[in-house]
Order: structure tokens, then sequence, then C-alpha cells
């Protein structure tokens, strides 16, 4: 039973650990799932923005190409500088996304304004853009620092161009002006969540656009951001997860470095919101495993009390059992038995006869009984007391039981001081023999009889048998014995007389 129970506790633990390790298979994976799907969206936002990004860019530095061209075959007086004003005006609507052109000349003196008309004295000589136009012979465009405009306040991102005049001096500088509110219009459109953001860059790590929009962020430079520092450095697209060096907060980032523009697009997305979904199905599967645990648990352990029950059930009808034939056994020996002596009793020794003289008229076998009695008895009781006389007769009857050799032999306690013995199988002169080792056996272990001329204890055996052709004495054999024991006793006790 103890192996069954424990058999049924494997079978449970291995049921129970089966289930909790598919559990935390399952979610483990969907985590990772969850974190792909995530990582994907993100690049493909980065793709399109990126996209959208570099076309702007690239616009605007075709708009500047034409202008530079037309300001350096054309020159930059006041006359032609009306008519690009007149060009540039008519052209601007075909791009919203341009907030304003404007032409600086040499000394950074505004020389045309596309959205307003030019204040008295306006220089951006101090700009980024103007000087590193005025100072890099370089004619590739710049993409500046987000600088708050000088004429509405807003947010602008310049990308500007340096025109020289017909020596190849350094004459001045076109720049295209792109609203900050533009891009963060659009980038407000894309759900990116509670904790996500969306980033347009410079290559050197100056942050150009943040959507959520944030004042203190604009002109940031992320370059030792682990963005730059670590995934940058030998990819161009890709994703990482980190906390943000903004807010702290963890965040799936995935970044792609334009192909043509010195620009990176990045798309941050909320560890924890990109996980929200699948933190909910981990619950709900965790809560649902548990349930599934416990319900197993339980069976299991109703199961196990029930065999631990029946186990013990079965034991105590175990032990009742045996408790039951023991006190048979006892019950049988004390019907069989002489309380006293411990030899058999009377009423058994009256049915051992009857079975074994039928038994010698059916199979003509031989049987002898001897009849036994303690001489002086009375006088030991007299003399010693009673209790000692019951030791004594006890003691009397163990010793002549020693005396008997087959298991079918029997002594019984025919009553008072007086002893039988059945010897089944046996002859005249078997039983002569027993009775006189008998004689022998008392008078070796003496039983001191102060009262005995034998000053022992001392026994007189009368001996009847049937021969197995003396089939016919059978109804007489106890007469006779006891006839003999007469005899035994008249002739001076502490003898055997076979009669
Ligand atoms: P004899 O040699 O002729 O046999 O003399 P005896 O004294 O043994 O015989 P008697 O029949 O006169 O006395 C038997 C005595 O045995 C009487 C009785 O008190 C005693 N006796 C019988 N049964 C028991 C018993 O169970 N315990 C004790 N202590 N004595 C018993
Ligand atoms: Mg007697
Ligand atoms: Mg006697």
């Amino acid at each position: 039973m103890k192996r069954d129970i424990h058999l049924v506790v494997l079978l449970l633990s291995v049921i129970g650990c089966s289930l909790a390790s598919l559990t935390l298979w399952k979610v483990v994976a969907s985590r990772e799932r969850a974190l792909e799907e995530a990582n994907v969206h993100a690049l493909n936002l980065t793709q399109a923005l990126s996209t959208y990004a570099d076309g702007i860019v690239r616009q605007s530095s075709v708009i500047l190409l034409g202008l530079v061209e037309r300001l350096e075959t054309e020159g930059s007086g006041p006359q032609q500088i009306e008519r690009l004003r007149q060009l540039v005006v008519s052209q601007q609507p075909l791009m919203p996304q341009l907030s304003g052109i404007t032409v600086y000349g040499r000394d950074g003196s505004w020389l045309m304004a596309s959205n307003r008309p030019i204040p008295a004295g306006a220089t951006s000589s101090d700009r980024a853009y103007f000087i590193h136009h005025r100072d890099d012979p370089s004619r590739e465009p710049f993409i500046g620092m987000p600088i708050r405009s000088r004429s509405n306040h807003e947010w602008v991102i310049t990308i500007s161009r340096r025109f020289d005049d017909a020596h190849g001096q350094f004459a001045g500088v076109v720049a295209v002006t792109l609203g900050v509110e533009n891009f963060l219009r659009l980038f407000g459109q894309i759900n990116v969540g509670q904790d996500g953001a969306i980033g347009l860059t410079h290559t050197d790590g100056a942050l150009l656009v943040r959507y959520p929009f944030r004042e203190q962020d604009m002109g940031r430079n992320f370059s030792r951001s682990p963005l730059y520092a670590k995934y940058l450095v030998d990819r161009s697209v890709g994703t990482a997860s980190y906390n943000s060096s903004l807010d702290g907060v963890a965040r799936l980032y995935a970044f792609r470095k334009s192909d043509s523009q010195p620009l990176v697009t990045t798309v941050a997305l909320g560890k924890d919101e990109s996980l929200a979904g699948w933190r909910l199905e981990t619950e709900l599967s965790v809560l649902v495993v548990c349930g599934l645990l416990g319900l197993t648990g339980g069976i299991g352990g109703l199961l196990i009390r029930a065999m631990r029950r029946r186990s013990e059930a079965e034991s105590e009808l175990l032990i009742t059992q045996q408790r039951l034939l023991d006190s048979n056994q006892q019950l049988e020996r004390l019907a069989k038995h002489d309380a006293l002596t411990g030899v058999a009793n009377r009423r058994f020794f009256d049915e051992t006869l009857a079975k074994e003289t039928s038994r010698v008229q059916r199979s003509h076998a031989s049987l002898a009984l001897l009849m036994i009695d303690i001489d002086y008895f009375k006088r030991y009781n007299d003399s010693l007391g009673h209790p000692a006389g019951d030791v004594c007769l006890k003691r009397v009857a163990t010793t002549l039981a020693g005396c008997l050799r087959r298991p079918n032999d029997l002594l019984a306690r025919y009553g008072g001081e007086e002893l039988a013995a059945i010897l089944p199988d046996t002859d005249c002169a078997g039983a002569t023999m027993i009775a006189k080792g008998m004689l022998e056996r008392l008078a070796l272990e003496p039983i001191a009889h102060p009262d005995s001329p034998f000053s022992q204890v001392t026994v007189s055996i009368g001996i009847a048998c049937i021969s197995p052709s003396q089939p016919d004495l059978v109804s007489s054999l106890l007469e006779r014995a006891d006839r003999a024991l007469y005899v035994a006793k008249q002739e001076g006790r502490n003898r055997l007389h076979v009669g």
C-alpha cells in the first residue's frame, strides 16, 4: 500500500512539474514573441518615418540647389533677389512643410525672407549654419540644430547651402526652415502608446525632433546614449532595449540610419506597455495552471488520504483477525488443557481415548494406557499445604509429559492427583519402558516429600495394553489400567504394574 501511495505521489509530482514547466516555457516563449512583434512593428514605423524625413530633406536640398545656382549665375543684387522672392513665394505652397526660405549676405544680413518682411538690421551671422558655411568651402547642404525662429519664435530645423560669387568666394547662405511642429503633427498621429517616443536625430547624435515634445530636449546630444555608443556603431538598422537617458523609462528601440541623409529615425515603445498583453495572458495562464495544480493536488491528497485510511483499516482488520485467531487458539487450548498442570484435560483425554480405541478396532493397531497416581499426596498436602500441593502436581505432570516421545502420545490429568497417558501404536513392552522412564525421571529430579516413606514424591503406574491380536480388549482398557494401578499401590507404591 505504501508503494501505491508513493506511486500516486510520484505521478502527481510528474503531472505538476510537467504542467508548471510547460506553462513556464509557454510564458517565456510568448514574452519573446511579444517583444519580437513590438520590435517588428517599431522597425516598420522607422522605415516609413525615415522615408518621410529623407524626402523632406532631399526636397529641401534640391530647392536650395536651384536657388544657389540662380544666385550664383544672376547674382544677389536687389533686383535679382526680388525676382527670386517672387519665384519662391509662388512655389512655396507646393511644399507645405517648409516654413520659409531665407537668403543671407556674406555678412549674415538678411537679403530675402519668403514668409515675412525683412526686419531692419536683421542678421544671422551668429547662427551655427551661417558660421559653418562661411568657414567651410563645402557646397553640400547642412542640417542645423533646431533653433527658435527669430521671425515667429517657433522651433525650426534649418537646411542650408552656401553660394559663392564669381570669384568663388563666399557670398552668402540660402536656408530653408522646417517647422518642428510639422514633424510633431505627423508623429503625433502614430500610435506608439503612452510610453512610446519617436525621434529624429542627426548622425552626430544631435536631437532634431522628438515626440512627445519637451522644450528641454531640443538640441540635446545623444552621442553618448547606448543607441549611438553601442548599437549604431556597426549597424544602420536594428533594435535595442534599454532605459531612456531622458526619463529612465524602459523602452524597446527600433532605429534606422538614412542611406542618403545624415539622419537617424528612432521609434521607441514602452517595454511595459508592449508586454501588457503578454502579462495579462501570463496572469490568466498562471491562474488557470495554479487552479489545475491545486485541483490535482487536492484530488491527489484525497486519494492518498483514502488509500491511507484503507491501509489503516486493512492493518486494523489484520490485527483484529490475528487477535481473534490468538484468542481462538487460546480458547482451544483452554478447552483441551488442564488449567493447573498444563497437560490435556479430562475431556480431551476422553475424546482422544475414544478416537484411539476406535482406530485400534478399525486398523488392529496396538495401544497402551498408563494410569498414574501420586503416592501419599494427601499427606503432602497435609504437611506442606494445598498450594504447595498444586505446585508439586504441576511439576510431576511436566516431568512425566517430558517422558513421552511421540507426537501422538498424550498425557492428561485424569482427575485430582491422578494422571493418564495414552500411547498409540505402543505395545506393553514399550509402555513399560515409558513408565519405567517416568519412575526414573522422578527419582532423578526428586521433589521432597517429608511424609512419604520414600522421602520424595513418587507415583504408582498401572499399565493396560491392546495388541493387534486382542482387539476385543478395547472396552476394558481403562478398567484394566485402573486395576493394575491398584495392584501397584497394593504392592507398595512407587512402581508399575502391567495389567
Ligand atoms: P495413595 O498413595 O493411596 O494415592 O494416597 P493418597 O493420599 O495420594 O490418596 P488419596 O486419594 O487419599 O488422596 C488424594 C489427595 O489428593 C486428596 C486431595 O486433597 C489431593 N488432591 C486432589 N486433587 C488435588 C489438587 O488439585 N491439588 C492439591 N493440592 N491436592 C489435590
Ligand atoms: Mg488418587
Ligand atoms: Mg494418590
